[in-house]
């Protein structure tokens, strides 16, 4: 649990991903003096931290140097057609104007550092999506046949070690923004906490959300937060009945064959790989 007792604070942050962890800088650096960050699991940066590194960015230097033409008219037509016209195209602008920006802060407050060749993902029209370099900034060289025995190895015990050696992962991203939380006094991380529900001002006219109940150790606390809560508690995959109301086929199995899902992650672990020795840094 946080470090003092509190009852009552700032601004609650639900979730250490990518969104979470952003909106606790962002509630911090305008000027919220306690902020509290909660997270059910025991390590921070959830799916973001186990992720491709990858970001489709229009209008990056990237794109420009490689001569690729591409538009934010042209993403857009893109990520409506993959979405199925179903995307809130408020948001959807946004993302898309802001999406080589968000790159570019990432580079100028944490240091990250992305790959010079853009590549060209499903769904998009053309190459735009960058990616992390890895930890060391650089690819290390092994023979595919130590190749194919990581693959195996890496696949069946842990996807970590190949994050330590060429792959690249959110981590890339999540770790230096932990680094930076871990400096700023009015942001505290709590783990193994898990937020229960909403307290909610009965009395306002409309409901307004005045503060959460989290648990920790079985044990539930209710926080007051003046400012706001921000729920960054990442996505809706584990919702079976929701998925099944949006996206039928979805809803026919949990997990893939892990057969399948083994083939298809060889292929493409090993295709970008050699795409990467072959034409990067
Ligand atoms: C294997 C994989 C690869 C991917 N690759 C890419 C890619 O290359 N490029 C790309 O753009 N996207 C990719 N994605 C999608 C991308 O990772 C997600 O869209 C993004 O990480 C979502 O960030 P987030 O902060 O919203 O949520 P998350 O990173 O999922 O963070 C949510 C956090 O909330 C916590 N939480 C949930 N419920 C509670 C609760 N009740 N109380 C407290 N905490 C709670 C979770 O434990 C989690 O840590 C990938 C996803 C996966 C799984």
């Amino acid at each position: 649990m946080s470090k003092n007792n509190l009852t009552s604070i700032d601004v609650a942050i639900i979730g250490s991903g990518f969104a979470g962890l952003s909106a606790a800088m962002e509630a911090a650096n305008s000027g919220a003096k306690k902020v509290l960050i909660f997270e059910k699991m025991d390590k921070a940066g959830g799916n973001s931290t186990m992720n491709a590194g990858q970001i489709a960015a229009v209008g990056s230097p990237h794109q420009q140097r490689a001569g690729i033409k591409d538009s934010v008219e042209l993403m857009k037509e893109d990520m409506l057609r993959a979405g199925a016209n179903l995307n809130h195209t408020d948001l959807l602008d946004k993302i898309i104007r802001e999406s080589y920006d968000t790159v570019k802060w990432t580079e100028d407050e944490f240091g990250i550092s992305y790959r010079e060749r853009v590549t060209q993902m499903g769904g998009h029209s053309v190459p735009r999506t960058l990616s992390t370099m890895n930890h060391s900034g650089k690819i290390i060289s092994i023979s595919i046949s130590d190749l194919f025995i990581c693959f195996m190895i890496c696949h069946l015990i842990t996807f970590g070690i190949l994050n330590s050696s060429w792959h690249t992962t959110g981590k890339d991203i999540i770790d230096p923004m932990l680094v930076r939380i871990s400096t700023m006094s009015n942001i505290d991380l709590n783990l193994n906490t898990k937020f229960e529900n909403f307290i909610l001002d009965k009395d306002s006219v409309k409901e307004k959300v005045i503060g959460i109940r989290v648990s920790h150790d079985g044990v539930n606390q209710d926080i007051l937060c003046s400012k706001g809560v921000v729920l960054a508690s990442g996505g809706f995959s584990a919702d079976i009945p929701f998925r099944s109301v949006s996206i039928l086929e979805f809803s026919l199995a949990d997990t893939q064959p892990i057969p399948i899902a083994l083939i298809f992650y060889l292929i493409l672990t090993l295709y970008t790989f050699l795409e990467d020795t072959s034409s990067n840094i």
